[in-house]
């Protein structure tokens, strides 16, 4: 196997155009289908030593201020820092072990494109969009529409994932994230969620919803976001939420969980988000009482 430690983006998406390699971040999803037979790349390119490629930062863009987050940011990154919004900080805390967030990266994560990642949910609840470079040039996509199948998603031969944008209003609405996994320790999500929502007086003016592990692939539930608008967010009961999500999820039975277990989880952790949401919001309005 050859291995190839580019510094640049621009030598990393050369050596990736010209070899087909494959590429590597943390390593933790990775070495993990290697040493277990799934793939057996002819080179790998690790792209861990591209200082460009980490970081998070307020930056310009065509569409307003963005909050820029480099692929190669590590999961403990991302937990950390008070720049970000909760859900995505929450998404992140709930990877692994501290070994694996110290490793792993939020590029990763997503191009892993497992439908139970804990920062896919959070990424599409807060309209992030992906950046996407190769030797011959750049492309943003939606992160909902980055996503389609199971480990599948649009990312050509010879791209990597450069950056994700999260768009700065989106940043400041108010979120959470919920998971349920089979133990504490390092269990992966049988189901996650994350919500984000736009509040006046207590009040639903916008929200933007998203469940892991119910489909193929991450999931905005557009049917539930439109049916909240308007509504207190002290007012919104359990019962209110499900047909809505059920209509939206296709969870199926699987070595983690039942298709029906699935069902309910999704709307009891949607529910729990929101209610995330209103106690945050609750404590801010308390806060700019006094
Ligand atoms: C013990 C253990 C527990 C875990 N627990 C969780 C968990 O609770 N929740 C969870 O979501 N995940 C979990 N994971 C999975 C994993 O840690 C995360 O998905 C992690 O974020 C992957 O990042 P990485 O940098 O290690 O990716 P890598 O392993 O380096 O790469 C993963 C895949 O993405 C590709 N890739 C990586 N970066 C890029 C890029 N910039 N552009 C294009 N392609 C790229 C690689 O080619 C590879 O196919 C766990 C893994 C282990 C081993």
């Amino acid at each position: 196997m050859n291995y190839l430690k580019p510094s640049t983006v621009e030598e990393a998406t050369e050596l990736l155009g010209s070899s087909q390699g494959m590429i590597l971040a943390g390593g933790t999803d990775a070495c993990v289908y290697m040493a277990e037979g799934f793939c057996d790349p002819e080179t790998l390119i690790d792209i861990g030593a591209i200082d460009s490629l980490r970081g998070i930062e307020t930056q310009p863009s065509d569409d307003g201020d963005v909050l820029w987050i480099g692929a190669c940011t590590t999961i403990s990154e991302i937990e950390a820092s008070e720049a970000l919004p909760r859900a995505l900080r929450q998404g992140a805390h709930a990877i692994g072990s501290p070994q694996i967030r110290n490793l792993g990266t939020i590029g990763g994560n997503i191009c892993n494109a497992s439908p139970c990642g804990d920062t896919l949910a959070p990424l599409l609840s807060l309209e992030a969009r992906f950046v996407l470079r190769s030797a011959t040039g750049t492309r943003t996509v939606e992160s909902a529409d980055f996503f389609t199948g199971p480990k599948q998603t649009v990312l050509q031969a010879g791209e990597l994932l450069e950056c994700i944008d999260l768009p700065i209003d989106s940043c400041e609405w108010i979120s959470a994230f919920r998971m349920i996994g089979n133990r504490n320790g390092q269990a992966i999500s049988q189901v996650n969620a994350a919500v984000s929502t736009k509040l006046e007086g207590g009040v639903i003016q916008a929200m933007r919803a998203a469940v892991g592990s119910v489909a193929p692939v991450p999931l905005r539930l557009p049917q539930l976001e439109g049916a909240l608008v308007g509504k207190t967010l002290q007012s919104v009961q359990w019962a209110d939420l499900k047909a809505p999500i059920m209509a939206e999820i296709r969870p199926i039975d699987d070595v983690r969980s039942t298709a029906t277990y699935r069902q309910e989880l999704a709307v009891t952790l949607i529910f729990d988000a929101l209610m995330d949401c209103a106690r945050q919001d609750e404590s801010a309005r308390k806060g700019a009482d006094t």
